[in-house]
């Protein structure tokens, strides 16, 4: 039994010395210590060299969350001999030194943490680690520059690739923008090569105009369905891991009816202004509005984010820079036009932006700190009525053209693929990751990665880093060739289970079934993840958990109901 110091953080608020010396005194304890950090190179050698001196089967460590070491300390126990599966953490941090001030009574907390992992780890029992084989390819939902660069990074090495995108193209988002800032490089020039290299690439299958439309299996062997508008046709194949990659929509500036958009032609959103300016769009790159240039142009920033009032509490992160970005493009095409841009506060945070804000004010872009109340029109112009919160002072501004802002909003087809894929998705409606420090690309579901705007506003560097990592994660399993799948699983009695398939409509990952003939529950262990819904609903008892089994948690219960 090991007691952790975590440096302070358990050490400043529980009795560490308290907590060994009581769990010497619990049944079954050969060996209680306690160390600054277990978790360090000389705290995992002073367990092994006590399984090798006193001959220890079971071993308990009380320290940090789980979620933190205990495949660290599963590792140690393994290395020695011992099932890694007869080892027990207690969790004296998060839920006893971080949570309480009072010095004696966290430490009295830790002690009954601490006998109750003791009570368990006797009644432990060896599990089976099992591996399964990994079909050595990928599949990416959505083509947008995030798509494109998790598939050619996974074909590049070697696996197979189908990158499922929806429209008749791929290009995404990146496609439909003028230039990227700050370098102020065509988004067109920069996303055509790697077009052509995953529609040339012979590891890439692309499916465009097409729909994931079912998705069964478990991390290594996932079964997808997949139709294609163009065919009407459902094309099935196998795949070992998954990137999500279905990018982002743009806030309907119509949710704010005061500032005129859709009810004055001269009222425009940031995607219409990109395509706009684009050699590529309607005006071949030409800043007019009904064939007039404009002389006065206002950009209003933060139109959907950072707004209680619409259900958007986060910033979009990228609206800042396309704006100075835009007002960059209306001076270099109409250097003589009065650019004014509302904003709350600018956020220049990523590399040569602040640069490339300070360039953009030089150039005579006017930056006035306000809150827009509304546009309303006047003759063939509308006028910005706002509040200039820097002097506290009500403004007016007449514009021939005025540019929102419009935040970056989760897809509006994000529920179907987290239904599909099981997907959990955070509050703000982007999916969400499995940790947000630890975890920043992966998903609850094993095997499944996310990548790009799905998972929050970012901007086209942050995309393709993310996608690169998405990319790196989803190639782990296929170059292993093999994964390993959960031990501790849904286990059934089979004398007992009437076959009620209550525990079957509970279970989220579809591993239990019911066998007809013999009348009772069968766990698919591959795709059982041990969350144990099954066994806390199971009427007669029947369904177990490994690992946390009826007598283990008993003991637990028991052991922290003494003291
Ligand atoms: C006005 C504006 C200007 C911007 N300017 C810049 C800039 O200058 N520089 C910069 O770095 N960033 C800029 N950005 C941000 C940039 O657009 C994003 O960083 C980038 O496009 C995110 O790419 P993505 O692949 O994550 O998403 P997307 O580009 O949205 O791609 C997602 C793809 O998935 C497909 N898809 C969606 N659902 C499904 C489904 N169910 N099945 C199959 N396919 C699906 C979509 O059709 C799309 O092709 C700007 C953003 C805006 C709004």
């Amino acid at each position: 039994m090991y007691v952790c110091h975590c440096g302070i953080n358990i050490a400043a608020t529980v009795d560490v010395e308290a907590v060994a010396a009581f769990a010497q005194t619990l049944l079954n304890v050969v060996v209680a210590r306690h160390y600054t950090y277990m978790c360090s190179d000389p705290g995992q050698e002073l367990i092994k060299s006590d399984i090798r001196e006193h001959k220890l089967t079971h071993v308990v460590v009380a320290s940090c969350s789980p979620w933190m070491h205990e495949p660290t300390f599963r590792g140690v126990v393994k290395e020695e001999g011992i099932n890694p599966y007869c080892f027990e953490m207690a969790n004296i941090r998060e839920q006893c030194s971080w949570v309480h001030k009072d010095r004696a009574r966290a430490t009295e907390k830790a002690k009954q943490i601490v006998a109750s992992a003791v009570a368990k780890v006797a009644l432990l029992q060896p599990l089976e680690e099992r591996e399964v084989g990994v079909t050595p390819a990928a599949l990416i939902i959505g083509g947008g520059i995030a798509g494109i660069a998790a598939a050619l990074d996974i074909a590049n090495a070697g696996f197979k690739v189908y990158l499922v995108e929806k429209e008749p193209s791929i290009g995404g988002r990146m496609a439909q923008l003028d230039r990227t800032f700050p370098t102020l490089e065509s988004c067109l020039e920069l996303l055509g090569p790697r077009m052509r290299a995953v529609a040339e690439h012979p590891n890439i299958e692309l499916l465009t105009s097409s729909q994931v439309v079912d998705i069964s299996g478990y991390i290594g062997n996932f079964q997808v369905k997949v139709r294609q508008r163009s065919r009407e046709e459902i094309i099935e194949f196998d795949v070992g891991s998954i990137v999500v990659a279905i990018g982002y929509d743009h806030f309907d500036a119509r949710i704010k009816p005061e500032l005129g958009y859709g009810q004055y032609p001269n009222v425009i959103t940031a995607p219409e202004f990109e395509r706009l300016s684009s050699p590529a769009g309607p005006t071949a790159g030409k800043i007019t509005l009904n064939g007039k240039e404009p002389k006065n142009v206002v950009f209003i920033q933060c139109v959907g984010s950072r707004d209680q009032s619409v259900g958007h509490e986060y910033c979009s992160r990228v609206c800042c820079m396309y704006t100075a970005k835009q007002a960059h493009l209306v001076k270099e095409k109409l250097p003589q036009a009065n650019v004014t841009i509302f904003y709350m506060d600018v956020r220049t945070f990523g590399k040569g932006f602040e640069e490339f804000y300070d360039r953009v004010r030089r150039e005579g872009v006017r930056y006035r700190r306000g809150s827009v109340s509304e546009i309303y029109k006047r003759g063939n112009k509308v006028v910005v009525r706002a509040e200039d919160t820097l002097l506290g002072e009500p403004l007016e501004m007449e514009a021939d053209l005025v540019v929102l802002a419009t935040g970056i909003v989760p897809r509006s087809g994000a529920q179907g693929i987290a239904e599909l894929l099981k997907l959990p998705r955070s509050p703000d409606g982007f999916f969400a990751e499995a940790h947000p420090k630890l975890k920043p690309v992966d998903t609850v579901n094993d095997g499944i990665y996310l990548a790009g705007c799905c998972l929050g506003p970012k901007d086209i560097p942050d995309t393709i880093a993310q996608a690169k990592a998405a990319a790196s994660s989803a190639m782990i399993p296929l170059s292993r060739g093999k994964v390993k799948v959960e031990s501790v699983t849904g286990v059934v009695e089979v004398e007992t289970c009437a076959g009620c398939g209550i525990c079957e409509s509970l279970c989220t990952y579809g591993a239990l079934t019911r066998d007809d003939r013999r009348g009772i529950m069968i766990v698919n262990k591959v795709l059982c993840k041990g969350c144990g819904a099954c066994s806390a609903a199971c009427p007669s008892g029947t369904m177990i958990l490994s690992h946390f089994t009826h007598d283990q948690i008993m003991a637990q219960i028991e052991a922290m109901l003494e003291w």
